[in-house]
């Protein structure tokens, strides 16, 4: 970076542009420069309704006082220690996050390929006793960007130019029982797969294949895995996807995967991932088999500490639920009357599939004030705050209106 002196000798210091970063993103329209509850400004001023939510992440908005006070309070404290010892953040949300799933065990990690990682290395040292390493995915699905995580994606943009990928990795249609079927090998040991696919386009799994699923795995000695990264944490009105997908389904009660990853809105804009394993299977990754260095830090998790207390006690998950029917109410119009060709989701988590090029579409939109996340399949997600206001769901609603397909 270049420094200019001025005449008083003090140092001016150009505004920092991306010029030193790799270019694995492209296309950075804006630089962000400051954020409050569902707004951020740019650096020329300009506010915009964040609907991206950092891509699932910022559960509670920007620069929410219980994030900031868990982090100061905590700062001053203790922010890390390593895995040598416990601390007391960690084994409190350790014990909050088994509460809200089921009895088992949690590994903290820092993302979401990383707790996907952790679910890969449990599947596999389960199934080593009996040669199995095979994992079934879904096409169209997204599980990180780690080696294991691009093996385990079914989709080939994300492997280009990176092989031999692991081995181990079958790849069947999503919400497809008898692909799953046909895909059983001696040495198939897990299926894992999206509650609702994210990065490929806002897709549910069906309530039938999901208790299909559970059956066929249980009969078979297979895992079922869960990547909740992006649909879990709150997002879809309840703790997990599963509940939402599988609410008043005759026959889900009790429903549970054996291994769910977490991330994204778990730390709500802090760094954090954990993989939950359920007590059955909680002894298979024992001491020295697995490890995190800044896993399971205090920092991290106080603040997952906080962001469940907020969304808990503030009522978010109802809001949530609220929100996502108020939107899907709203965008219904535009897709009876052609100008999109679908809405779906659920909570803070709906996908718009446009007609037009998504890249114009968005930048239409951002013309507008209003950020989205592009996905696959000609998608649009609006990935709003759980606590996104009233009338910011009416003005992004209006904006959308406005500019999808005049
Ligand atoms: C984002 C995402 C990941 C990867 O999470 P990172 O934190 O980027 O490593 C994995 N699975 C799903 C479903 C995701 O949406």
């Amino acid at each position: 970076m270049q420094r200019t002196s001025t005449e008083s000798g003090e140092s001016e210091t150009p505004a920092p542009s991306g010029d030193f970063l790799l270019p694995t993103y492209a296309d950075r329209p804006l630089t962000l420069v400051r954020g409050e509850g569902t707004a951020v400004w740019d650096q020329e001023g300009r506010r915009y309704l964040d609907f991206t939510g950092g891509i699932a992440v910022n559960l509670l908005g920007h620069a929410h006082p219980a994030l900031r006070s868990a982090l100061q309070d905590q700062a001053g404290k203790l922010i890390h220690c390593s895995n040598l010892f416990y601390n007391e953040p960690a084994n409190a949300f350790a014990r909050a996050l088994v509460e809200r799933i089921g009895p088992g065990g949690i590994f903290f990690c820092n993302s979401g390929a990383e707790a996907n990682e952790a679910l890969f290395k449990f599947a596999r040292k389960f199934g080593s006793a009996t040669g199995r390493y095979e994992i079934i995915t879904a096409n169209n699905s997204f599980h990180g960007r780690t080696l294991a995580g691009i093996s385990a994606t079914g989709q080939a943009k994300v492997k280009e130019g990176f092989g031999p990928l692991l081995p181990g990795f079958t790849h069947v249609p999503f919400n497809d029982m008898e692909a799953i079927r046909d895909a059983l090998t001696p040495k198939t040991v897990a299926v894992h797969i999206e509650g609702i696919q994210g990065e490929g386009g806002i897709i549910p799994a069906d309530p039938g294949y999901l208790l299909e699923l559970r059956q066929w795995t249980r009969e078979n000695e297979v895992l079922l895995l869960w990547d909740g990264v992006q649909c879990g944490q709150f997002r879809t009105g309840h703790f997990q996807s599963y509940t939402t997908l599988l609410e008043n389904v005759p026959g889900s009660d009790g429903f549970l995967p054996d291994g769910l990853a977490m991330a994204k809105s778990l730390g709500a804009g802090f760094p954090l991932g954990a993989a939950w394993i359920h007590e059955d299977y909680a002894h298979v990754l024992g001491p020295g088999s697995h490890g995190c260095t800044y896993g399971g830090n205090p920092l991290a998790c106080a603040v997952g500490l906080a962001v469940l207390r907020e969304v808990e006690s503030g009522g978010w998950c109802e809001h949530a639920r609220h929100v996502g029917k108020r939107l899907l109410d709203g965008l219904g119009p535009l897709k009876e009357n052609g100008r999109c060709e679908d809405v779906r989701g659920a909570g803070v988590m709906i996908g718009i599939t446009v007609r037009e090029d998504l890249p114009a579409v968005r930048h239409r939109l951002m013309e507008a004030g209003l950020l989205v996340v592009p996905s696959a399949n000609q998608t649009i997600r609006l990935l709003p705050p759980i606590n996104v206001q009233d009338r910011e769901v009416e003005e992004a609603l209006q904006i959308l209106k406005e500019h999808l397909s005049r």
